[in-house]
């Protein structure tokens, strides 16, 4: 049995729903094959269950800071078992609505994993189905070290999978994901280690950032180790064991949670049946038009080299439909400026160069800063900071860059993007009037 399509997209995350949708929008017939459960990384073992949890340890943190505010609340108890259940009867209801829009915009769906037969071509289930235009959004995966014990650890889905509270952690990363889960675990009130390979946190964003954060962290309590390399994991009757490469030994730890990095899922795809080679990460090489090379075959997500980011995705899935549906042929997605927010405690907004690649590419570089004790934290007795940067560029003092680290970044920073994107300099932030008192007002009084 075949049947053919005008689209045929693989992949049911961020970047294949979007793209399916915006096509069916145009007409055209479309076909949606999904492996795993509809939504993808980002609803079922990223972005939203993150945040459930980074919402709930937030509260926690507000909470243990409310007496100085002269609130009494007593008891505050995480029940871990019950927020998972509820987060996760939650994202069942996303499934669902995603489900019920591709169905009501006229995407047809198959469950299932694709093979590449040819390009053109790919067999699910035993059916072979074909299409005029093939997408691959197929995303990535978590990946562990190859270290003796490794498989003792659990990854960022094993940690959406925790039913009952860790009481001790130990993380082993750098990046915004072991941060993250640090984060919430530490404010959910787990004893945490974080291993670092280097000296620093976050260390592909601007500096500031990463040396506030692990001041943060330490504050909190969270045991940062740096210079640390895992080179073996053991199951001792107390818990697991870690030893490093310079001979350190850590020990009793409930989980050991990997946070090294994600690889592009294309394991499994047979993509050399299309004609596509991959690049060393495993990663599709496309073009700005989300091209692979192989005629009517295109790629989008975490499975290409793009910042690995839902908006991204989601970005790049729709102006793909918009130029081959949608009669828009020059439409692409242009990847200069990506705002991002780290959901650390505290939160960190970031958009455009930091700092050191700032004067890499520019000659005339501004570095405007502040550090502050926020408002918010004003009476409590070990008060958090927020720093902020702003980096310009040229004699018109373009803004290139915008850091921020501190309670409220993570809701401050899109419009200030907006402003960026629309190619603000300093004068314009400075004529702004600022909101006052708040900690975003700061960044147009910079001086
Ligand atoms: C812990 C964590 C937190 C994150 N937090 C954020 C955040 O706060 N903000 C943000 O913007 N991004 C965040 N991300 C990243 C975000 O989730 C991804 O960038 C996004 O999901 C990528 O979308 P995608 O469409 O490329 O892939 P995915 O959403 O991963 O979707 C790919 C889909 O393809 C399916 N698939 C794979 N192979 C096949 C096959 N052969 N046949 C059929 N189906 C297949 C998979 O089952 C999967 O459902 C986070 C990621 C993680 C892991």
């Amino acid at each position: 049995m075949s049947r053919h399509y005008d689209f045929v997209v693989i992949g049911g995350g961020s970047g294949g729903i979007a793209a399916a949708n915006r096509a069916a929008s145009y007409g055209v017939g479309v076909v949606l094959i999904e492996g795993g459960r509809l939504g993808g990384t980002c609803v079922n073992v990223g972005c939203v269950p993150k945040k459930i949890m980074w919402n709930a340890a937030h509260l926690q943190h507000r909470l243990s800071q409310a007496w100085a505010s002269g609130t009494h609340v007593g008891g505050n108890r995480v029940d871990w078992t019950a927020l998972v259940s509820a987060r996760e009867a939650y994202i069942r209801r996303l499934n669902g609505i995603y489900a019920g829009k591709l169905d009501s915009n006229g995407v047809e769906r198959v469950e299932g994993y694709a093979r590449f037969v040819d390009a053109r071509t790919v067999e699910v289930n035993g059916e072979h189905i074909s299409g005029t235009h093939v997408l691959i959004a197929t995303g990535s995966h978590p990946v562990r070290p190859d270290v003796p014990g490794a498989e003792l650890g659990i990854d960022s889905d094993g940690f959406f999978a925790l039913t009952e509270q860790p009481r001790r952690v130990v993380v082993a990363g750098s990046g915004y994901i072991a941060v993250e889960l640090a984060g919430v675990l530490r404010a959910l009130g787990s004893e945490v280690t974080l291993l670092l390979r280097g000296e620093r946190v976050l260390s592909g964003f601007d500096a500031m950032l990463g040396d506030e954060l692990m001041i943060a962290m330490r504050a909190e309590g969270i045991d940062v180790i740096t210079r640390a390399q895992t080179a073996a994991v053991e199951r001792q009757a107390d818990g697991l064991s870690l030893t490093l490469a310079d001979g350190r030994k850590l020990a009793h730890f409930d989980h050991l949670i990997w946070a090294v990095g994600r690889r592009p899922n294309t394991q499994g795809l047979a993509v050399e049946n299309a004609g596509l080679a991959l690049s060393p990460q495993g990663h599709i090489h496309v073009d700005a038009f989300q091209s692979t090379g192989a005629p009517g075959v295109y790629a989008v997500g975490d499975v290409t080299a793009a910042p690995a980011l839902t908006p991204v995705a989601i970005a790049a899935g729709r102006r793909l439909a918009d130029r081959l549906f949608g009669g828009q042929p020059d439409r692409c997605l242009q990847i200069d400026l990506v705002p991002t927010v780290v959901f650390s405690h505290p939160p960190i907004g970031t958009v455009g160069l930091s700092e050191a690649q700032a004067r890499h590419r520019h000659e005339d570089v501004k570095v405007y800063q502040a550090r502050f004790t926020p408002l918010v934290d004003a009476l409590a007795p070990h008060p958090g900071k927020t720093a902020m940067k702003l980096i310009t560029a040229g004699p018109d003092e373009l803004v290139v860059g915008c850091h921020i680290i501190g309670e409220g970044a993570d809701e401050m920073l899109q419009g200030f993007a907006v402003a960026m994107q629309m190619g603000a300099t300093k004068r314009d932030f400075d004529d702004t009037l600022a909101i006052h008192p708040t900690s975003a007002e700061e960044l147009v009084t910079l001086r």
